[in-house]
């Protein structure tokens, strides 16, 4: 692929389309390969979907970033906040100190079979 076409690939994927010109003189100085863009395409597809990029109280894309500092500063290689995993809870009474661990789930089964029984 030739640059300035790996270029209006970037530009077609990109949310907010402002100031084209200055962003294609930013993209064509990284001189991104094919390699590069495909990591831009995959940052742009998760950063789509947060909430400061879908956040429309200002408007429609308001809180993207302009294309060009999203190119100066290498969001690409930016990394999705992992959400909290949620925590397992104990479902016992009392609370067992370490929630998850074996011997709370030994606790859920030993109260299984007394049910059953
Ligand atoms: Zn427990």
């Amino acid at each position: 692929m030739q640059d300035d076409e790996r270029f209006e690939c970037f530009w077609a994927h990109y949310p907010r389309k402002v100031g084209k010109l200055a962003a294609q003189k930013v993209f064509l100085k990284l001189q991104p390969s094919d390699e590069v863009l495909q990591q831009m395409l995959d940052a742009i597809a998760w950063q789509k979907t947060t909430s400061q990029w879908t956040d429309m109280s200002h408007g429609r894309h308001a809180f993207v970033p302009h294309p060009t500092s999203w190119l100066r500063a290498g969001r690409w290689l930016d990394e999705p906040d992992v959400p909290p995993q949620p925590r397992y809870a104990c479902p016992h009474e009392p609370r067992c100190e370490q929630p998850g661990t074996w011997r709370c789930r030994q606790r859920t089964a030993l109260e299984r079979v007394k049910r059953e029984s």
